[in-house]
């Protein structure tokens, strides 16, 4: 998203794991009442993963959920939704049972695109689009702008692979 002055929209100058945290009350007050909070769940800006977004786990004999947002998604140059949609996708997962003491409710944690679905009866389908755009479009451009690019036939590889949301989507 650019500004009319063409440079980066800055929406969130401040994005730091306190940030975060607030995004995951409002979610959970605005999206997800009917999921209850069994136990412990602490939020935070985690590593600079180039094909993953965000994770989800169960630590501590499921007395606590952790869940681990890429650290590359602070910076202001990713918009805000891009954020909200992965935290969201993340507590689709916790009430699915998966990282949570809930009860499963699925074999596996993607199963036919059950967090899409999901995400969408839940009120999320423009952010939904929004992120899946804004993904295909400009992950892996911010990841090596941010990143710097390694040679070899592993960034060759990545260069010609088409970039799509769910490359770069959740590992659970
Ligand atoms: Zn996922």
């Amino acid at each position: 998203m650019q500004s009319p002055a063409g440079g980066w929209l800055s929406i969130s100058s401040e994005r730091g794991d306190d940030w975060l945290a607030e995004q995951l009350e409002n979610l959970w007050e605005d999206r997800f009442q009917d999921t209850p909070r069994v136990n412990n769940v602490e939020i935070y800006f985690a590593r600079p993963w180039k094909t993953r977004l965000g994770v989800i786990s169960l630590i501590g004999n499921g007395h606590q959920t952790s869940i681990r947002i890429n650290s590359l998604l602070c910076d202001s140059q990713v918009p805000d939704e891009i954020c909200i949609v992965t935290v969201a996708h993340e507590l689709v997962h916790y009430a699915h049972g998966f990282g949570s003491p809930l009860p499963r409710k699925f074999a596996h944690p993607h199963q036919g695109n059950v967090v899409s679905r999901e995400l969408v009866l839940r009120g999320l389908s423009r952010e939904l689009q929004y992120y899946r755009d804004w993904i295909a479009d400009n992950w892996y451009p911010f990841y090596y702008s941010q990143m710097g690019h390694r040679r070899g036939r592993g960034h060759l590889r990545d260069v010609h692979r088409q970039p799509h949301a769910r490359s770069a989507a959740c590992h659970t």
